[in-house]
């Protein structure tokens, strides 16, 4: 029997409003669907309020899942330049800020506008704000969605619900909740992207340093071998009352595991123990002074405090064993967390649809045809700077082609 639509998207978030639009100007019938009175809000309070849209090198090494090929065929077949054509065409000002990160000159809502067009040339219908209370397939293979505004029959559903970050402007489990009922397994979802934090006893002489901000490398795991577990990046970090964030903590977030210590090097450029040791001789001033040079003031005297040292102790009076430990503490300061701020702040949510189940040229799930799942909610996790959302571009256009 003819179905009312070919296709329905639920969620019009970055993935959903990319994939409608794609299916819709390909010739089929969609209706999107969102929960949220108010669309796409993760794209508008995105990098600040003017979107980090794509990163222009990205590769598959930027993204983390159980397994790192899943990924390969989307991100090859729709590329961060391919949205960036896009972007052009609708005259978008865009700009390069660190690291190939790219962001609109004037504000996120010009992708919302953008994404919107591009669905209201496609012809795509709309059904915002809608609840859907249950997903029925049907004998046929199609599936009836019950919604508070009456059902929708479909032939196919792609769940585009995104992760759990940030509840409060939506996310939900919806996602999950259609995985369980059709018997697809799951990687277990975490918070990603998201600030640490420690216990606060042990946090205590640190708290007082909230607000500093320094370039540091930072690792965890394993970083050796074919099955390297861990990483490392050179970014900024930022202490906080409750632990620390900035772009190195996020990053390393997405690949610290509960009970493991992260590793900083708060002054990388310099090998603290080697120079110290060395500069004996030469070094004349206090040791207050000498690492006060490196790094911030507040820093440096909460280092040598927590470490025992006198700031006007004389290097040269030092036994090299204490200064080697003063180099331990600067150069592999290393810390366990307690946890991290959770999905309150979490810019993404690591985990979610173990792509066992699903096609990567289609995004199809292997054992219920006409269901697909694209953006966050499957178990492809992107850095920090773009690599997010060209995973939802990518992703919802290889749907979106794929549809029947
Ligand atoms: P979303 O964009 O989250 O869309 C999911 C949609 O589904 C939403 O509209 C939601 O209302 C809807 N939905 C949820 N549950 C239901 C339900 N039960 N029924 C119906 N609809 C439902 N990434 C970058 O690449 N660059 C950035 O600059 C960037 N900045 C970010 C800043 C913040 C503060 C946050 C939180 C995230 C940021 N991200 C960024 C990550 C990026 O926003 C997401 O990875 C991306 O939006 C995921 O796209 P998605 O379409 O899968 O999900």
């Amino acid at each position: 029997m003819a179905k009312q639509f070919d296709v329905a998207v639920i969620g019009a978030g970055a993935a959903g409003m990319m994939c409608a639009a794609v299916a819709a100007q390909q010739g089929k019938r969609v209706v999107l669907i969102d929960h949220a009175a108010k669309l796409a809000e993760k794209i508008r309070i995105s990098g600040g309020g003017r979107c980090n849209f794509t990163n222009i090198n990205a590769t598959p090494q930027n993204f983390l899942s159980e397994n790192p090929h899943f990924c390969k065929s989307a991100l090859s077949r729709y590329t961060p330049q391919d949205f960036l054509a896009l972007v052009k065409k609708y005259r978008i000002g865009y700009h390069e800020k660190h690291k190939g990160q790219q962001f609109c000159n004037e504000s996120a809502e010009q992708i919302i506008d953008m994404l919107k067009d591009e669905c209201a040339a496609g012809g795509v219908h709309w059904r915002m704000p809608c609840k859907i209370d249950n997903v029925v397939q049907q004998e046929d293979g199609g599936f009836v969605l019950q919604t508070d505004s009456g059902d929708i029959e479909t032939a196919s559903i792609v769940i585009a619900t995104g992760g759990l970050s940030i509840p409060k402007i939506g996310a939900t489990d919806f996602a999950y909740r259609i995985a369980k009922q059709f018997d697809l397994m799951m990687v277990e979802p975490r918070p990603a992207l998201v600030p640490l934090t420690f216990d606060p006893a042990s946090w205590a002489p640190f708290a007082e340093l909230s607000g500093i901000a320094l370039e540091v490398d930072v690792e965890t795991g394993s970083l050796k071998g074919r099955k390297a577990t861990g990483a490392r990046f050179r970014e900024d970090l930022l202490f906080t009352h409750r632990g620390l964030s900035g772009p190195a903590i996020l990053q390393i977030s997405s690949y610290w595991l509960p009970g493991e210590p992260i590793v900083v090097n708060l002054l990388p450029e310099v090998d603290v123990a080697q120079t110290l040791i060395e500069g004996k001789g030469t070094l004349k001033k206090q040791l207050g002074n000498i690492v006060a040079q490196w790094l911030p003031q507040r820093l440096a005297d909460c280092l040598l405090a927590v470490n025992g040292l006198a700031p006007d102790a004389r290097i040269a009076d030092m036994p090299d064993a204490l200064l080697r430990k003063l180099g331990q503490a600067i150069n592999a300061w290393s810390i366990v967390p307690n946890g991290s701020e959770g999905y309150r702040k979490a810019e993404v949510t690591r985990g979610g649809i173990d792509t066992r189940e699903l096609s990567q040229q289609t995004m199809m799930a292997n054992k219920v045809p006409g269901l697909y799942f694209i953006g966050e909610s499957v178990d492809v996790t992107g850095w920090l700077g773009g690599y997010n959302f060209q995973w939802a571009w990518a992703s919802g256009v290889a749907a979106g082609i794929a549809l029947q």
